[in-house]
């Protein structure tokens, strides 16, 4: 059974600091995982914004966002300027592919398009991807083939260019297995391989749930067999820094349990790709996270029940 890590990778002191501590970790205990980088400026500070939405207060308070960021990450794109992580930050790209992981496109600018994308139209979202997608070229010289979007936000725009940029392994949003996305009974042949489990700042902070406790709740969530496999996403800036020690534990359970830690392309690998169930898509929401999310929402009609892995 598969159990795919995604490190979803949001600014440059998560690149510089959480990825190489990551990498380290992942590497000890043998196992695999999809790292998806944002490419272009860090405009963390601008995401201040967001404190003004309903919900967001509740989550500072959970999970401590100043001490997950840091003072100088929130300052970016306000009173600092942004700095541009794939030309800061191309080395420790490079060296997390070259030590054997895959690695894909998570956003050129996360701020903008965790903030844009929802009402965005079809020439704003190609600008988007695409700088991220050139710059992504630059820094690996090979074009990328892995896309997850940031803060699985995602519009029908962004979908339909999953498939023309040439990307086959995409995990966009959440869900319970991997399928074909049809939005709005239009398909798009690129296969999605949803966040299936909760993510720590989902877990931690409801129901008793702290730090020292949030393992065994995840483990609990991974005891019964998923003949699809399951998507874990993690980031760079929390998992890979404050909270590594709860992903040791994890990676230690999902072993004792039966699972295989592995990448996305390695889940991908696992599957074919065009057999998959297709599967309606659209916007949705998930407990623990404020807003709106790319979701998956049940079988395209007339689709059968998922088939196993
Ligand atoms: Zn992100």
């Amino acid at each position: 059974m598969r159990l795919a890590l995604k490190v979803d990778v949001d600014t440059l002191r998560g690149t510089r600091e959480g990825v190489p501590a990551l990498v380290d970790l992942f590497r000890r205990h043998g196992v695999g995982a999809t790292f998806l980088f944002s490419l272009g400026p860090d405009h963390t500070g601008r995401a201040i914004r967001r404190a003004f939405r309903p919900g967001f207060l509740g989550k500072v308070r959970r999970t401590g966002v100043v001490e997950h960021y840091g003072v100088k990450t929130l300052l970016y794109g306000t009173l600092l300027p942004g700095p541009d992580i794939g030309r800061r930050a191309g080395d420790v790209m490079r060296m997390t592919r070259d030590a054997g992981f895959d690695t894909g496109i998570h956003c050129w600018d996360h701020v903008r398009w965790q903030d844009g994308v929802a009402a965005a139209d079809a020439a704003w979202t190609a600008r988007e991807m695409r700088m991220a997608c050139e710059r992504y070229t630059d820094v690996f010289k090979e074009p990328p083939r892995t896309h997850g979007a940031a803060g699985w936000q995602m519009n029908l725009h962004a979908l339909r260019l999953t498939q023309r940029l040439g990307f086959d392994v995409c995990s966009d949003g959440r869900g319970t297995h991997p399928h074909l996305p049809f939005w709005n009974a239009e398909p798009v042949r690129c296969p999605q391989f949803p966040t299936t489990l909760p993510t720590l700042d989902e877990l931690i902070g409801l129901d008793g749930v702290d730090a020292s406790n949030v393992a065994d709740r995840l483990l609990g969530l991974t005891e019964a067999p998923a003949p699809a496999g399951h998507v874990f996403t993690l980031h760079a800036e929390l998992e890979g820094m404050r909270l590594l020690p709860v992903i040791e534990q994890l990676v230690a359970g999902w072993k004792a349990q039966g699972w295989s830690p592995v990448s996305l392309r390695s889940l991908h690998a696992s599957v074919e790709p065009f057999a998959l169930p297709r599967c309606a898509v659209g916007i949705g929401s998930v407990p623990g996270r404020s807003g709106t999310l790319f979701v998956q929402q049940g079988p395209f009609p007339g689709e059968a029940l998922p088939r196993a892995a």
